[in-house]
């Protein structure tokens, strides 16, 4: 009996899932495939969280999908040919992605299908406009922001609706066994089982996706727009793993968040939410339009930059011992959990590449292996924003303070205290900048810096003064002249 095939990628959900719903239409039994394939994704294939996470959406969405599907692990233009000879397909259906290089492979593999007789169809599951949607007057890209978003999007009309689960799906029995431990996408390791620890902090799959979006519009997105500042207030939706993954669609996001705050009368909170969603289709836009975002900066003065070379600051950086307690306790955070929250991004971001001065590329690497939300537009277009040679980048003069960005955003300490907790005796006054204390404050909250904790790796002005007169090499006529640092 003949078949189609629902090839499952980033949208790993049965709800607004345009592949499947199309499927479902075309009355032939189902077989939904992932496939694994590190070949075709090479430098760019899953980090070690992200690994984790799949491990567990795809035993989540095997469960949906009442025990069909079916795993494979290698080159999909090798692995689709052989499933559709084995299974006398008729169509293959999938949902776009846009990372360069699966728009490569897919391509590919539409065009050997389609000339082999086989329905080849694609639609957009994962974004609210296409990347070739949103264009200029003149039908180049946009550069900059808030003209892509608030001109740009516009124009392209409103994010469609989300569809229905398709009301009946008529799924093949898998007569093999389910291949998902022959992914070997946990680590194989026995000690340490650095993923246990994230358990606690996920419910991973398209059932704690509807969840984690009903608490957010429910509690928190109510104070947004002020709180998402903040690392310790819930004012953020946590939603990023599961729209990278595609447990959840961002057009169910926007129209149930839009929906939510009009009816309960916060628009302004609203307003910012739907933005941060615009950051995304625009990194994805910039991703689609300029393939080599994530190896080279997109100002081209930033290639002959004079990184620093120092394996032990980069270890410092990656381990938390920077010395600067909001650094150390956003790299921690990201390690215990997958997550770091976005301002902290920020910070530890800029320290990594004006403080350390090393190459955003470490930055973008460590994220990619730790992040359980690591996504190749996103992560390579904010590393070149806080480097500052991305398109609409922070400007290189603004330098991050860890001490004052610290003290204004986690002003009584929590979020330190909760990541270093050999920092919880310190008073509020010092708990940014232990390196202050009196030495009997020190004694009495029980740190000998640089035993219990470090002591700060660079200096904060000669850092900064050393970075600006870096960065001014790379200096062209339009910059403005003042540094500042970002309070
Ligand atoms: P919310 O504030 O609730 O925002 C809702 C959604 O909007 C997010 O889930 C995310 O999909 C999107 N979003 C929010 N902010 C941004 C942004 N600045 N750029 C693009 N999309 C955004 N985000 C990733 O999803 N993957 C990454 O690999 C990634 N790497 C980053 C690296 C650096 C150095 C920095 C500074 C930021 C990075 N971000 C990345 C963007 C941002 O930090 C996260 O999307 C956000 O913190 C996720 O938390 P949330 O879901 O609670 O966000």
């Amino acid at each position: 009996m003949t078949a189609c095939i629902v090839w499952f990628r980033q949208d790993l959900r049965l709800t607004d899932n345009p592949a499947l719903l199309e499927a479902s239409r075309s009355g032939l039994p189902i077989i939904p495939v992932f496939i694994l394939d590190d070949e075709n994704a090479a430098e760019w294939k899953h980090g070690g969280a992200s690994r984790w996470w799949l491990h567990h959406s795809l035993a989540a969405l095997d469960a949906s999908l009442k025990n069909t599907l079916v795993v494979r692990k290698g080159r999909a233009e090798e692995i689709l040919p052989k499933l559709i000879k084995e299974f006398d397909v008729k169509s293959v259906y999938w949902n776009r992605c846009y990372e360069p290089w699966r728009i490569k492979r897919d391509k590919a593999i539409k065009e050997r299908l389609t000339e082999s007789g086989i329905l080849a169809e694609s639609a957009n599951a994962s974004l609210l406009w296409e990347p070739w949607q949103v264009h200029k007057e003149d039908k180049t890209p946009y550069k900059v922001f808030t003209p892509y978003f608030r001109r740009g999007c516009r124009n392209a009309g409103e994010p469609p609706h989300p569809s229905k689960k398709p009301a009946k799906l008529n799924l093949q029995k898998r007569e093999e066994s389910f291949a998902l431990t022959s992914l070997k996408l946990l680590p194989q390791k026995p000690f340490p089982r650095w993923d246990k620890k994230m358990e606690e902090y996920w419910t991973i799959g398209e059932a704690g996706a509807q969840a984690r979006l009903s608490e957010f519009l429910d509690e928190n997105l109510k104070g947004y727009k002020e709180g998402r500042n903040y690392p310790v207030r819930p004012n953020i939706s946590r939603l990023s793993p599961y729209l990278h993954f595609g447990e959840i669609s961002p057009r169910q996001v926007w129209h149930d968040s839009e929906s939510h705050a009009l009816v309960h009368k916060y628009e302004t909170d609203l307003d910012t939410f739907h933005s941060e969603l615009g950051w995304r289709e625009f990194s994805h836009s910039l991703l689609y339009h300029f393939p080599w975002l994530p190896e080279q900066p997109l100002q081209e003065r930033f290639k002959a930059f004079p990184w620093a070379d120092n394996d032990e600051y980069l270890l410092s950086w990656q381990r938390g011992q920077t010395g600067y307690p909001i650094v150390d306790a956003g790299m921690r955070e990201l390690w215990e959990t997958g997550y770091m929250h976005n301002r902290v991004r920020m910070i530890v971001g800029s320290f990594l590449v004006k403080h350390l001065r090393l190459h955003w590329h470490h930055g973008e690497k460590w994220f990619w292996d730790c992040l359980v939300d690591a996504d190749l537009a996103n992560n390579s277009a904010s590393w070149q924003w806080i480097a500052g040679c991305g398109a609409d980048a922070a400007p290189y003069f603004r330098v991050f303070n860890p001490v004052t960005q610290g003290e204004k955003f986690d002003a009584a300490g929590t979020y330190v205290r909760r990541w270093c907790p050999e920092l919880s005796k310190l008073p509020d006054s010092l708990v940014h900048k232990p390196w202050e204390a009196p030495p009997l404050i020190l004694k009495e909250a029980g740190i000998t810096l640089g035993k219990n904790y470090p002591k700060p790796i660079v200096d904060h002005k000669a850092a900064r003064e050393a970075a600006l007169a870096a960065f001014k090499a790379t200096k062209t006529g339009n910059d403005a002249e003042t540094a500042e640092d970002d309070e």
